[in-house]
């Protein structure tokens, strides 16, 4: 690939000038691993249930110091981009933990995030989806908007909505983005069942990617898959992703259940860089050892 296409695309992604610096060396975006399930793992509690009690992403509030930790854990494994401790952190997701605090656990995320960041690297705010079905459209956007316009405050670099699966969410939560975050580049990642065809919740990728719609103008949008899938799932999933929309550039599988280990996760990055990737991290289950390994792998 020539430096002008990697260039054009890292700005694509980053939409920053130290992109084109970085481009003309890398071989592609080191990503992190699962921000959630290592914070989770510090004190053995699990996801679902217990994150209505205490949101994981309130401990950027409550507990910095375990935050702070696992991001410079990440940076220090070779990430050249690191994702905010925000998943559930809109209005609309905290609100049944009985939490207001949605600037405080953004702008405090985002604010941690940049203590810990060697120079030349990046930051991206990181939006769930809500899962609920429950809320009108003009509600989500609201609290997506919200959440963008704090995460921008803070100084991310980017905006991340992952873990899409249904067009409803993804057009709102998209909407609320542009809305809240102007200028900002925009990451839309999806979460795929095993058909690899379709959302977790059982909508076509083809459906999700004409809900996201084309670029705006002076704001291109980049896509991927993360969560659900393992790596070599992923990569052949990535592979039919790439051929329904060229925008596909991020690559974020599971390392869990059964655990992938650091080497084989290593190796479907690199494979998935060769297929187009230029963005792979890792999501559920993976930690530093695992970019530590990729980062490796691509030296
Ligand atoms: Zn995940």
């Amino acid at each position: 690939m020539t430096h002008g296409l990697r260039e054009a695309i890292y700005v694509r992604v980053l939409g920053s000038l130290m992109a084109r610096v970085l481009a003309q060396a890398a071989p592609g975006l080191v990503l992190d691993g699962a921000l959630g399930t290592q914070l989770l793992d510090q004190d053995g509690l699990s996801a679902s249930p217990t994150q209505r009690v205490r949101p994981v992403c309130a401990l950027s509030v409550d507990q910095p110091e375990r935050v702070r930790t696992v991001y410079a854990a990440y940076f220090a494994a070779g990430a050249d981009v690191i994702h905010t401790n925000t998943f559930g952190a809109t209005r609309h997701d905290l609100a049944p933990a009985g939490r207001s605090d949605v600037r405080a656990i953004n702008l405090g995320a985002a604010l941690l995030a940049r203590e810990v960041r060697p120079a030349g690297r990046w930051i991206i705010g990181d939006v769930s989806p809500p899962w609920r079905p429950d809320l009108d459209e003009a509600t989500l956007v609201d609290g997506h908007a919200e959440q963008a316009s704090f995460l921008m405050e803070g100084g991310v670099d980017a905006l991340h909505l992952e873990t899409q699966h249904a067009v409803r969410e993804v057009t709102a939560g998209l909407a609320g983005l542009r809305r809240g975050a102007p200028g900002l580049p925009v990451w839309v990642s999806f979460a795929l069942n095993d058909t690899g065809l379709e959302s977790v919740s059982g909508v076509p990728l083809q459906e999700l990617v004409a809900a996201v719609g084309p670029d705006e103008p002076e704001r291109p949008l980049v896509l991927g898959l993360n969560c659900s899938l393992r790596p070599d799932r992923m990569l052949e999933a990535f592979t039919l992703a790439r051929a329904l929309d060229p925008r596909f550039l991020l690559f974020q599988p599971i390392a869990g259940d059964p655990d992938v280990g650091p080497a084989a996760f290593a190796a479907a990055g690199r494979a998935a860089l060769d297929r187009g990737a230029h963005a792979v991290g890792g999501c559920c289950g993976t930690g530093p050892a695992h970019i530590a390994a990729l980062r490796a792998a691509l030296a």
